[in-house]
């Protein structure tokens, strides 16, 4: 049976040539043959040169997301090899943990389809209506390669709207608390898969996490953002001297003094409720003084259309941060928005160290971790950024 086959218009994006997985309805021309929801199909040029194969939707906006250059059997054999050389890789490049993405959909050529491992529990997504059909498939691939005790699906989320798929969370292997614990770098830490962001656990922090260790001793920290405490505890444990976690999630700050406590740090971190933006203008004003201070705040921007506002969002905490650190004080700053590019990001520190008027050297930069690739052809597969600044004073 011939694969439909779907021709690209004239003025279709260049970046699909260089297999960029995401062929939108507007860069089709015609679609040949009769492709059920979620079929393979053959993308060809205008020319009808073969560019790739991907699965079809066409009731989404990217109608189609290519997997391979080569012909497509989506069968069990199919998703074994690649979740197999996924976890290949992060066996390579990723060492101190036993939680990390072992699949991150277009960056592992797998789009719309997120694969984390806590210990001996995998969080599953489905992002697609093209890997949602084939969920069968891709969970006994899981099991038989990464053997976890348990699979649990965290479909809770709003991109399946854009593809016709409902929301649910829960089982699909086993069962159980919803809670796991994980070691990472020697810390401990409860993820919350049911309940949490994302599936859990900002995994994708992990070499910042590490980073920011190297600068704590003894300090006194201050976390904005600070979730289930990620990087406060990973301060604490690393010899913090006192450290304030703040978050506006309720059931984050009560899961962060949890993850304090299974790492005897208890006594030296306390973690509140509250609005960053209000609470540094607070401190700021009772001339609180820190000589740490973490900043890694949600995207401000999911769109280019609101990067002004994000921009100044992000200038704002920079600038207050900035002010409110000690001389020879750090600053690990962070945006995870895909949208906001490191040069954009750069500008808003300069600005906002210019009008708090402080000079900042630039000490390491960091990335997502490495189970989060990089595709050179895929841009938005590149979205953390963060620096590690130190005030100084010349
Ligand atoms: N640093 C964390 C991840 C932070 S994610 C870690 O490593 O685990 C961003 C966090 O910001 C979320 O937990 C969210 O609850 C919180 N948040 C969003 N807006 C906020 C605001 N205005 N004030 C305080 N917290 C906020």
């Amino acid at each position: 049976m011939q694969v439909p086959q779907v021709i690209l218009r004239r003025k279709s994006k260049d970046n699909i040539r260089a297999l960029h997985p995401w062929v939108y309805k507007s860069d089709i021309e015609k679609i040949e043959g009769e492709p059920a929801p979620g079929d393979v199909v053959c993308v060809r040029s205008p020319k009808k040169n073969i560019i790739g194969y991907g699965y079809i939707n066409r009731a989404s906006e990217i109608t189609v997301r290519l997997l391979s250059r080569d012909e497509l059997h989506l069968d069990r054999g199919f998703f074994m090899e690649r979740i197999r050389s996924a976890h290949a890789y992060r066996e390579q490049s990723i060492a101190g943990t036993n939680a990390y993405r072992v699949v991150h959909s277009e960056g592992d050529f797998l789009p719309g389809l997120i694969i984390d491992k806590y210990a001996d529990t995998v969080v599953v997504q489905f992002l697609t209506l093209g890997m949602d059909m084939r969920r069968d498939l891709i969970i006994e691939a899981t099991a038989e390669v990464l053997m976890p005790s348990r699979i649990y699906e965290r479909d809770d989320v709003n991109v399946r709207k854009y593809e016709s798929l409902e929301q649910k969370k829960g089982w699909l292997v086993g069962g159980g608390e919803t809670q796991v614990q994980i070691e990472e770098n020697g810390v401990r830490y409860l993820v919350d898969f049911e309940k949490g962001h994302k599936t859990g656990f900002y995994l994708d922090q992990r070499d910042n996490r590490r980073l920011i260790t190297g600068y704590v001793k003894g300090k006194n920290v201050l976390d904005c953002f600070s979730y289930t405490g990620s990087f406060a505890v990973a301060a604490a444990v690393a010899g913090a001297r006192s450290v304030i976690g703040i978050d506006a999630s309720e059931d984050a700050v009560t899961l962060a003094a949890r993850n304090a406590a299974l790492n005897n740090c208890s006594g030296k971190c306390r973690f509140q409720a509250g609005n960053v933006f209000d609470e540094l203008k607070k401190y700021d004003a009772e001339r609180r003084r820190y000589d740490v201070i973490f900043l890694d705040p949600p995207s401000f921007t999911k769109n280019k259309a609101s990067v002004d506002e994000a921009y100044r969002g992000y200038k704002e905490i920079n600038l207050r941060a900035l002010r409110m650190l000690n001389d020879g004080g750090i600053l690990l700053t962070s945006t995870c928005s895909h949208h906001v590019t490191d040069e954009m990001f750069k500008e808003m520190l300069k600005d906002a160290a210019a009008d708090a008027r402080r000079t900042v050297r630039v000490v390491a930069r960091g990335a997502q971790s490495k189970d989060h690739p990089v595709i050179l052809s895929i841009p938005e597969t590149e979205y953390l950024k963060a620096y590690l600044l130190e005030v100084i004073n010349p």
